[in-house]
């Protein structure tokens, strides 16, 4: 397991379209994607920058975890996901050496991604998300032809 780079820098926001507005200023670049994730009952929107991007994360319900965080902590930065190159096989690695995760396999998240979170109390209080591409590190069908 060694991360790529940080794919993205989520954020937890109250009211999506007011903070799209505070980023794209602060940013200069327009959000590119606004996209909802059931399974994390979430509205996300996307800013890119160089290799990284942002993702802005609005709760869809009052039990999402989105909004528990807000509830508990207020807005603010709420996980960093690390592009690597299979997320299952990162997942098994850090398990096998004690890091505990939120998800034991990979589920699907924004943009198409696998992804899984590990536990903020094996990493000093940050949720970490671990995100690779479903094509990538394995082994591609009808290739090479
Ligand atoms: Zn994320």
């Amino acid at each position: 397991m060694r991360p790529n780079r940080i794919e993205h820098v989520g954020i937890a926001v109250k009211n999506l379209e007011a903070s799209v507005a505070t980023y794209e200023a602060l940013l200069g670049t327009p959000c590119y994607a606004v996209e909802e994730v059931t399974d994390q009952m979430a509205r996300t929107a996307f800013f890119r920058i160089g290799e990284t991007k942002i993702e802005l994360l609005e709760s869809t319900s009052p039990d999402g975890p989105i909004a528990k965080f807000i509830e508990k902590r207020g807005e603010g930065i709420h996980h960093i996901a690390l592009a690597v190159d299979d997320v299952a096989a990162s997942l098994s690695d850090l398990e096998r050496r004690g890091v505990r995760a939120v998800d034991h396999r990979p589920r699907q998240g924004a943009e198409g991604l696998d992804i899984a979170f590990l536990h903020p109390r094996s990493t000093n209080g940050v949720l970490v998300e671990l995100c690779s591409r479903p094509d990538r590190g394995k082994n591609p069908i009808g290739t090479g032809g």
